[in-house]
């Protein structure tokens, strides 16, 4: 059996903590029959640019390619922000991405029944929704040439960004998409604004047309954004699948992650052709590092992930969902998330009761 290479990067702040938790969670994965993963750690961020004067180590990025997944908990940290941009954290974060040409961001909003009442909408509203943004990532108008600040001959100012789409960049994060929806329901709602923005009829065109051709068994639907943005919060449960372009698809996935109630709990995965990496969408939560109360749920759902779309186990992928289902079903919270009559546990009792429900769930 050939062991699943996995590289880990806690990052700053919190991002040890809730890596921590993931380390017990993927060791039991590697113990379980038929399974065999090769863990690895390095550096990124503002504790990369500690050890080495730079927030992506040309090593990290060698080693990154060189594995099946990369495990992310965050980068960002107050002793770093007067650093100049080229060597902030989050610059390593980037890096990375467009090292690994990540395009395809994958952003589930998914209520847990334990925690309905954290939702900022009704219990009837938010009920059962399970949604899945698909965002195209390397692309569009935060990536388009030109874009700047010039002066005019009349002293104005203008700022000005570019959106673009080449077919080949809409056709591949479709296509992802298109497979996604076939994994699930079946339905595929694509966002754009055609009404208005040329590239983005041109997002409409691709996407009708690959559905056309390759996925006739999927239900494709066209929406406006600034409807999609309406209809995320009358109607959240009409989505499955969304899929949108990087901009779009920034914005729609923090509505739509805000429908379940806590940060702390939500997953990513950022998806290229050979590469795939995983992290919980929070920062590195400077305010509360080091003390042992941050949330390791969203770090736990994206090993769940990890293990779904990047190192096929999907069963357990299935029972770290469940367990986390189990583990706030049976009244474990941490400070973010914590409901009255609850159990306010730290990080590490968290991760340590997911792995008992886990073992019990086996
Ligand atoms: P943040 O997500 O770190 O924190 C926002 C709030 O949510 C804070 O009050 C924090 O305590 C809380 N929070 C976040 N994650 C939590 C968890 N797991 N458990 C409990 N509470 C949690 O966002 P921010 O404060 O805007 O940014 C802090 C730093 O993180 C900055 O340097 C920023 O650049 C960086 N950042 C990194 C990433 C990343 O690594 N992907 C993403 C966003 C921000």
């Amino acid at each position: 059996m050939t062991s699943q290479k996995i590289l880990v990067l806690p990052g700053d702040g919190i991002g040890r903590e809730i890596v921590a938790e993931a380390m017990k969670v993927l060791e039991w994965v590697g113990s379980r029959p038929g399974v065999s993963l090769l863990i690895e750690e390095g550096l990124i961020g503002g504790s990369a640019y500690d050890a080495t004067g730079g927030p992506l180590p040309e090593e990290t990025v060698i080693r990154a390619k060189k594995a099946d997944a990369v495990l992310l908990g965050a980068v960002g940290g107050p002793k770093w922000d007067r650093l100049d941009f080229s060597l902030r954290p989050e610059r390593g974060l980037l890096g990375i991405r467009k090292a690994l040409d990540l395009y395809c961001n994958l952003r589930p909003a998914q209520v847990f029944l334990p925690l309905i009442d954290a939702s900022p909408l009704k219990r009837e509203v938010v009920e059962g929704i399970d949604i899945m943004v698909v965002r195209e990532l390397s692309s569009g108008i935060y990536f388009g040439e030109p874009r700047g600040v010039e002066t005019l001959p009349d002293g104005r100012r203008r700022g000005f960004n570019t959106l673009v789409y080449t077919t080949d960049e809409i056709e591949r994060v479709a296509r992802r998409a298109f497979e996604m929806a076939r994994r699930r329901t079946g339905k595929l709602c694509s966002v754009d604004k055609a009404n208005v923005l040329e590239s983005t009829a041109l997002w409409r065109e691709v996407v009708s047309e690959l559905g056309a051709r390759d996925y006739a068994d999927v239900a494709l639907s066209h929406m406006y954004v600034d409807n999609a943005a309406m209809q995320l919060l009358r109607n959240p449960r009409q989505f499955d699948c969304i899929v949108t372009t990087n901009m779009f698809g920034d914005i729609l996935s923090d509505e739509a992650s805000m429908l379940t109630g806590s940060i702390g709990m939500l997953a990513s995965a950022s998806l290229g052709d050979d590469n795939a990496l995983y992290e919980p969408i929070h920062g590195s939560a400077p305010d509360i590092a080091g003390k042992g109360i941050a949330n390791p749920l969203a770090t736990l759902l994206s090993v769940a992930m990890m293990l779904r779309h990047s190192l096929n186990c999907p069963v357990e992928a299935d029972l770290i969902e469940r367990a986390v289902n189990r583990v706030l079903g049976q009244g474990y919270r941490t400070a973010d998330i914590m409901q009255p009559g609850a159990q306010q546990v730290g990080t590490v009792a968290m991760g340590d009761a997911v792995m008992r429900a886990l073992h019990g769930l086996e």
